[in-house]
């Protein structure tokens, strides 16, 4: 998979730790106003020009103290079950709150129903089990389908078309289904996919090709289409045009309404994760330092993916750079954010500001050997800081046991 573009996340600061972030204590997160806006007004461009709705899949970013400013450009969130559907109810109110799941429990159905509006489905199973009662309630139904069309190599975790998938139904699925229960039909309002994982939108017009060849009938039937997220439309050199195009295609073929439910276009470099440098050691030729963040606990999709976060004033170009393995304080031997080639050998007490750590960043830590959750700030447009959070020793407490 391509590499991100290293210097765009650092396009916000000019390049160096702004003064305003210098006296605030690491390990944190900052969020970005300017930067958020700016994604934002982009994909309501593309909306705006299309017709088509955006939403926020909220799994990627879910910091509601910032929805506001998306709320000009988007038509509602995506939730990925109970807790981010009452999110984005409670935090975008009158707005769409969609919501998908690949397994719907019995004893959380009817406060589902409570906020969303669009449901989603995993299989004919599930639809068959709660789609009646989702549209008796005045629900929009809809299908995950798998139009079998895996565009991304060497990462399966991030594959949901890869072969035993268990996201979306196959026509295979989906036709042994529909000959023992037919009335499967008359309760698909929509068709949902979601296939894709930080693409450009060729990858998109190749999946619809596979949607058109596996479930052009049901898609000329149904009222909406939901393309799902993986559209990294933020990013330096993304194809806007093309995706206009595969947009258009549909509402016109299939006279269906088109969503997209992106994550990370909506924050993509739009944070920065601060850190300090408590250690710096050598173990034989490997130069290391120990840093006040953890990738297991604060970035856990650079060992997920894995991928290397961007680093300011890092440049693995540069020639005579000293190369240094940075690492968290935890006790895992493995938790290694990555190497880096430093112009200078960092100090103790020296500030680190990784890039692009506004998504599957602060959604997505946990307390692993009691880390401490690092405190979210948002900086303002007029670069003044505000702190979202006060994180402590009771966030990492009252997941463990009782409150007593
Ligand atoms: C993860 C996910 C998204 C958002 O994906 P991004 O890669 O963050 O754009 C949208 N819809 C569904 C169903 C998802 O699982």
């Amino acid at each position: 998979m391509e590499r991100l573009d290293k210097r765009a996340p650092f396009t916000a600061t000019g390049g160096v730790i702004p003064p305003e972030f210098q006296n605030i204590k690491t390990p944190c997160y900052i969020l970005d106003e300017k930067a958020l806006i700016k994604n934002a007004k982009l994909l309501g461009e593309v909306s705006e020009r299309t017709g088509c709705k955006m939403l926020l899949a909220q799994k990627a970013f879910s910091n509601y103290d910032c929805y506001r400013f998306f709320e000009p450009y988007l038509a509602g969130t995506e939730a990925s079950g109970l807790f981010e559907a009452r999110l984005g109810a409670e935090e975008m109110p009158g707005k769409e709150v969609h919501v998908f799941c690949a397994g719907y429990r019995a004893d959380e159905f009817e406060e589902l129903l409570q906020y969303a509006d669009h449901i989603v489905f995993n299989s004919p199973s599930q639809l068959l089990r709660f789609g009646a009662k989702a549209k008796v309630a005045g629900k929009s139904v809809g299908l995950r389908i798998n139009p079998e069309c895996s565009t991304q190599e060497g990462h399966d975790i991030y594959d949901p078309c890869a072969p035993g998938s268990r996201m979306g139904t196959t026509r295979a699925q989906w036709d042994e289904a529909f000959q023992k229960n037919p009335e499967l039909l008359d309760l698909l309002d929509g068709l949902h996919f979601h296939t894709l994982c930080e693409q450009d939108s060729d990858d998109l017009e190749t999946t619809l090709v596979s949607v058109k060849k596996h479930f052009g009938d049901l898609a000329s039937r149904v009222k909406w289409i939901n393309f799902g997220g993986g559209h990294h439309i933020t990013r330096p050199g993304y194809d806007i045009e093309r995706l206009e195009r595969c947009i258009r295609m549909v509402q016109e073929e299939w006279k269906a309404e088109v969503y997209l439910e992106p994550g990370e276009a909506w924050a993509l470099n739009a944070g920065f994760l601060l850190t300090s440098v408590l250690d710096v050691l050598k173990n034989g030729e490997t130069q290391i330092a120990i840093v006040d963040a953890s990738a297991a606990c604060h970035m856990p999709d650079v060992l997920e993916m894995p991928y290397l976060p961007p680093l300011l004033g890092t440049d693995e170009t540069e020639e005579d750079g000293i190369t240094v393995r940075l690492g968290g304080p935890t006790c895992l031997s493995g938790d290694v954010i990555g190497e880096y080639k430093f112009r200078q050998l960092p100090e103790y007490g020296d500030l680190l500001m990784f890039g692009d750590m506004a998504i599957y960043t602060t959604c997505k830590n946990n307390t692993f050997n009691g880390m401490p959750l690092p405190d979210i700030w948002l900086r303002h447009g007029d670069n003044t800081m505000q702190q979202l959070t006060d994180f402590g020793y009771m966030d990492f407490k009252e997941r463990l046991g009782s409150r007593e």
